[in-house]
């Protein structure tokens, strides 16, 4: 597993959850280290309970149905209490997806530009497809009414592909051919970092 993935999931888990104290994640972070999580169908995962953080139960069933997630640890004499909080199964669950997504496939390709004026255009019938994003960095602010940017695109994908895209930087009007290349979404967000 990789460090910065890792930090990334945990990053998304706690943007999720601000409330959530520090142990919460913690407990969150053992459980997914300690790869007790496993996907067990659509929308169901089964935790290996875990005594050091005082499970009672050798597994747990964390289940996401209607836009919530459901542990069945809410079951348990606890349940009650526990019902209207997220458990730290339920939140390993949620770190094991942020990480799993992080480190899905994508097929991507970089433009790098530093410009006062800056515009990215790909063909229109490809929009569905292929999204862009992009980080906006000022390098120059000695003309405060047009400062120079250093701007980061990536143009990504779920396959490989090729496209056209028309690059205008400063007036400079260029057409560019891109190919997307086979990467994992977490390079893109360390990218636009
Ligand atoms: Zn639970």
């Amino acid at each position: 597993m990789s460090r910065e993935l890792i930090d990334l999931a945990v990053e998304r888990l706690r943007e999720d959850f601000p409330n959530k104290s520090k142990s919460w994640i913690r407990r969150a972070l053992i459980r997914f280290m300690k790869n007790t999580v496993k996907e067990y169908g659509e929308n169901v995962w089964v935790v290996r309970g875990l005594p050091e953080l005082g499970d009672k139960y050798p597994t747990y069933v964390v289940r996401f149905k209607d836009g919530r997630y459901y542990c069945s640890c809410f079951e348990s004499s606890w349940g009650l209490r526990r019902r209207s909080e997220i458990c730290t199964h339920i939140a390993a669950v949620i770190l094991y997806r942020n990480y799993r997504k992080l480190d899905s496939e994508v097929y991507a390709s970089v433009i790098n530009i530093e410009c006062v004026d800056y515009y990215l255009e790909i063909p229109s019938e490809l929009r569905r497809k292929v999204k862009v994003v992009k980080s906006v960095r000022v390098v120059d602010s000695s003309d405060r009414l047009n400062p120079r940017h250093r701007v980061t695109y990536v143009i990504y994908a779920d396959e490989p592909m090729e496209l056209r895209a028309k690059l205008v930087c400063d007036g400079d009007v260029r057409e560019l051919s891109l190919r997307l290349a086979r990467t994992r979404r977490y390079m893109i967000e360390l990218l636009l970092r």
